[in-house]
């Protein structure tokens, strides 16, 4: 009986070390299953907010690198994809870099192109808004303030020729072309204005060229007025011999004295239109600068006396004084001595022309810091005020009916000459007293 109730216990005890056991196993496996989970959890958080960052990282970078900082790189660490974006990001970064730099210096070479040109370039919209004005733009229009894109036309031009044009040439879909003058800088322009699309909306605008015409107008009229004036100088003389051959023709050839007369008359008007073909081909020469200088070290004091030897005989004539009061040391200058040589018996055949008899014409000259000067002065009838600031002018003389001798080229000629040595020339005169005509040349030429 004994042995059945240990047996029995020894049964119980060993059930419930096993239901121990088990119960322990089964604890031990809930518990370590929720701390695998939590575990588990942990890493899963951990992860994602590791991959979270990586992420923000690469979504900054990319903002950084497209709006703030275009040189700006990613970084392709991390994860596999993550990486492969960021190089993925780098590659187009580097393209719209290369391309953006490409385009940058386009514009910066348009820009350039576009400021350095001599024609003035505006772009306007249909609405008058200006997309683009060169600065040849803003200073044919004489614009004063600033003119930026996307002022009004207006602040560039209030000109209604010019706005004219370009209404035209956007409501009629053309190019519309028109010359323009600018009485407030009287210039004249050549306005061309093309209407061109935008591309992105189709909305019409205008691109405009602007031409200065003034110098060409200018050379226009110059010419024209060298032809009439050449042709009117030469028609006289012209005129001249025809009358005179004609009369010796009637019968006055016959005449030994009349004779004498017209040929004589037909010598002078020849020497006349002789005289005017020189001067227009050396003005010609002059002008084109075909006549370059011969300079030569020489004496002032020389210089005019070999001009005044040449007239000596005609003042004599003509009961007029002709005297020079150089200094003998003025030092020697370099000039070319025939052209000063041709300023003087201009100016001084003028003088000669210009002074009636008793009259007295003077030579001078002196040297300062940076020049040596020349004066030729008279006491003749002297030239009207209002005639001064036109005398070295082409053909210019002073009695509108063109009755004085001489071809009105003189002086034009003295002032091309002086010019050439770099020099400048100015007259002076009092009516009734006399005229000096003075005129320097800068020392130091070699
Ligand atoms: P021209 O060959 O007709 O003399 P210039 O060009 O030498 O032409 O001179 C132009 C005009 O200037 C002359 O027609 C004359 O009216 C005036 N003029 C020039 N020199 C003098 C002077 N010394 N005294 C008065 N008038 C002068």
């Amino acid at each position: 009986m004994g042995n059945v109730s240990i047996r029995w216990r020894m049964l119980v005890e060993t059930s419930l070390l096993v239901i121990l056991i088990a119960s322990a196993s089964l604890l031990f496996g809930v518990i370590g299953t929720i701390l695998a989970g939590i575990l588990a959890l942990i890493a899963v958080v951990f992860l994602s907010l590791h991959l979270t960052n990586q992420f923000a990282e690469v979504t900054d970078g990319v903002i950084r690198a497209t709006s703030i900082e275009p040189t700006h790189r990613l970084d392709p660490a991390g994860p596999a994809e993550l990486a492969r974006i960021a190089r993925a990001v780098n590659r187009l970064m580097d393209r719209v870099g290369e391309e953006t730099a490409e385009d940058f210096a386009e514009r910066i070479r348009l820009a350039s192109i576009l400021d350095s040109m001599q024609e003035g370039v505006v772009v306007v919209d249909d609405q008058g808004i200006i997309e683009s004005a060169n600065p040849a733009s803003i200073e044919m229009l004489l614009t004063a303030g600033d003119v930026e894109p996307g002022m009004q036309l207006s602040t560039l031009t209030n000109h209604p020729d010019v706005i004219n044009v370009i209404n035209r040439s956007i409501e009629g879909d053309r190019t519309v072309s028109a010359e323009i003058e600018l009485f407030d800088n009287s210039r004249i322009l050549r306005a061309v204005s093309t209407p061109f699309p935008r591309p992105e909306t189709g909305a019409v605008r205008a691109l405009i060229i602007l031409t200065d015409l003034t110098d060409v107008r200018r050379l226009d009229t110059t010419r024209r007025e060298f032809v009439s004036n050449a042709s009117h100088e030469l028609r006289t003389p012209v005129a001249g011999i025809r009358a005179s051959a004609e009369t010796l023709q009637r019968g006055a050839a016959e005449d030994p004295e009349g004779r004498e007369q017209f040929l004589k008359m037909i010598r002078q008007d020849v020497d006349r239109m002789d005289k005017l073909i020189t001067e227009m081909l050396e003005l010609s020469r002059l002008e084109s600068g075909e006549s370059p200088l011969e300079l030569e070290l020489v004496s002032p004091s020389k210089l005019v006396d070999d001009s005044i030897s040449q007239f000596m005989a005609v003042a004599t004539e003509t009961d007029l004084k002709l005297e020079s009061t150089v200094p003998h040391d003025l030092p020697e200058v370099s000039v070319d001595p025939e052209k000063i040589g041709h300023v003087f018996t201009n100016l001084i055949s003028n003088a000669v022309k210009w002074t009636p008899p008793g009259g007295v014409i003077t030579l001078n000259s002196w040297v300062d810091e940076r020049s040596i000067w020349f004066t030729v002065s008279d006491t003749g009838q002297g030239i009207e005020p209002e005639h001064l600031p036109h005398i070295f002018e082409r053909f210019f003389k002073t009695d509108p009916a063109r009755t004085q001798p001489g071809t009105g080229l003189g002086l034009a000629i003295v002032r091309h000459l002086v010019d050439a040595h770099g020099g400048a020339i100015s007259a002076s005169s009092t009516i009734g007293e006399g005229s000096e005509f003075a005129f320097a040349i800068p020392l130091g030429r070699s």
